[in-house]
């Protein structure tokens, strides 16, 4: 009994040593705190009791996280790098810094990650700037209405749906419909327009990213295009990232006055990362299994994109999201979100794709709500193109029944819409200016004497023709968006010279 009331000095500066540990790791507990469990690239910490919701939190091997569920006990942080270099026990620092990403005209020309770290071997990037991947949108005094055209160079969506700086058009579609090709041939026309842009990658295959990289160099639009991937293989979080750090990327320039162009691609994979990131938080999964808030992921990205006012910089920041859906159902819960958020859709559909119908736009399915993007000379030569178009899809289904008991109206408007899908067809990354789409419009009203499939090699050689001869009126329409009357009777003419030299085929 003596000898266990008996203090002995090493055991009391022991307990004290302990004691002291102890108070320090108190002190610490609010801005350090340790790995309880990680796996699926989410880590359970507990302490960083300061932590704020979205600040960024450095792991040991310069892994960085993010603090998303800030719960009683412990924080749920997410992972944006490997997940099994942590381990339990592991010490978490508070970095004070809600996420952010490096902005400016240096990033211009490289592929970076969502964290705007470059991937591309080029070296560092030297942007001085930054700015939080989570911006406010702006609110309805800093916006004005979208009034200027976003040329896309296809014939087919300019005239039918026109899209404005500063709209949000969804790129709709099942898979392999030529989605990612709208978008990269609406990038290629910006060059020489001023407008920069950004392709975010989500969740696709590296060498699918590589390859938009190198159509884009190819073409001369990486000097004005950033890339910024999260590819399938990175960590869901990074995919989830995504979008906003190359919003915050747009919004840079847009803030400055200028005019920038976001391609989000595509926003279905972002919602699936998303999805398996709130499960692994364990957060109460809703509709198809995503949470509750998958509505607000999408509407706090896309109101970002906006028109700001004069007083703000009269600066744009237009966005083309893109969503791939199943058997062309676009009643399910991610797409009916998005479509609600966007100022319309074009939708692609997988029948005229592999009829040859190249964009597989359907027409009469789409819809741009902006109309007063579209510019006086196309307003003048596509005014009645969209009825026409869901006209002849209309009596097309009678057509199949037997063309000898058509009459001559009904005749007429099949040869018609015959004739201006073909027109309406477009190779990839062959993007034409808005005066040689005034040109080729004009064409495919009138050629109803031209046998169907000699429609497009009459096309190729008015356009030819109009670069050969007239490139003044080509470049006079393209730069005032305007087509007077004058110029409508040089194009006619121009039709009818080439007709006079064509030799149809048999
Ligand atoms: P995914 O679902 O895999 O992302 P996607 O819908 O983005 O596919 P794309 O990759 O853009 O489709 O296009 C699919 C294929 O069709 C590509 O090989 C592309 O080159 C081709 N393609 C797309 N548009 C056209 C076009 N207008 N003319 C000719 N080929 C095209
Ligand atoms: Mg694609």
């Amino acid at each position: 009994m003596a000898m266990n009331l008996q203090i002995r000095p090493d055991e009391v500066s022991d307990i004290l040593k302990r004691q002291i540990l102890e108070a320090e790791r108190e002190i610490d507990v609010y801005e350090t705190g340790t790995v309880l469990q990680v796996g699926d690239g989410v880590a359970r910490v507990h302490g960083l009791a300061n932590v704020q919701a979205s600040e960024l939190v450095s792991f040991p091997n310069d892994i960085l996280g993010m603090a998303l569920n800030l719960e009683e006990d412990n924080v749920g942080c997410v992972l944006f790098g490997d997940d099994t270099l942590i381990k339990e026990g592991d010490v978490v620092k508070r970095t004070e810094r809600i996420v952010e990403v490096p902005v400016g005209e240096e990033l211009l020309g490289r592929v970076v990650n969502p964290l705007g770290q470059p991937i591309d071997g080029k070296g560092a990037i030297s942007a001085t700037q930054t700015l939080p991947v989570e911006r406010i949108a702006p609110g309805v005094i800093q916006r004005q209405p979208v009034t200027e055209a976003l040329q896309t160079g296809l014939k087919v969506v300019d005239s039918t749906t026109p899209i404005g700086r500063g709209q949000r058009e969804l790129i709709i579609g099942d898979r392999q419909t030529g989605k990612t090709a709208i978008c990269l041939d609406a990038i290629i026309n910006q060059k020489g327009t001023g407008v920069k842009c950004i392709y975010v990658g989500i969740g696709q295959k590296a060498s699918s990213v590589a390859k938009v990289v190198a159509e884009l160099e190819a073409h001369g639009a990486m000097e004005y295009t950033i890339v910024v991937s999260a590819t399938a293989s990175d960590p869901a979080p990074l995919q989830f990232l995504a979008p906003y750090a190359g919003c915050s990327m747009g919004e840079y320039f847009r803030d400055k006055g200028g005019h920038a162009l976001v391609v989000y691609d595509d926003l279905s994979k972002q919602a699936w990362a998303y999805r398996e990131m709130s499960l692994v938080l364990r957060r109460p999964p809703g509709r198809e299994a995503y949470p509750g808030d998958v509505f607000y992921l999408h509407s706090r990205l896309l109101g970002r994109a906006c028109k700001l006012s004069d007083e703000e910089g009269g600066g744009s920041l237009t966005a083309l999201p893109v969503i791939e859906i199943l058997e062309g159902d676009v009643s399910t819960f991610v797409p009916t979100n998005v479509i609600s958020i966007t100022d319309g859709q074009i939708l692609l559909k997988p029948e005229l794709f592999y009829s040859g119908i190249r964009p597989a736009m359907d027409v009469g399915a789409s819809v741009s709500r902006v109309s007063a993007a579209k510019t006086k000379a196309m307003r003048a030569v596509s005014n009645t193109l969209k009825g026409d178009m869901s006209r002849y899809n209309e009596v097309q289904a009678f057509a199949q029944f037997g063309a000898s008991d058509l009459d001559t109206a009904t005749r007429n408007l099949l040869n018609r819409g015959e004739r201006l899908m073909e027109i309406l067809k477009q190779d990839q990354f062959q993007p034409l200016s808005l005066g040689e789409q005034v040109f080729s419009l004009t064409v495919g009203v009138n050629v109803d004497d031209i046998p169907v499939q000699d429609i497009s090699r009459f096309e190729q050689e008015v356009l030819s023709q109009a670069r050969n001869l007239h490139q003044d009126l080509l470049d006079e329409i393209s730069s005032s968006g305007e087509a007077s009357d004058e110029a409508m009777a040089t194009i006619e003419a121009a039709i009818e010279k080439v007709k006079a030299g064509f030799q149809a085929s048999e």
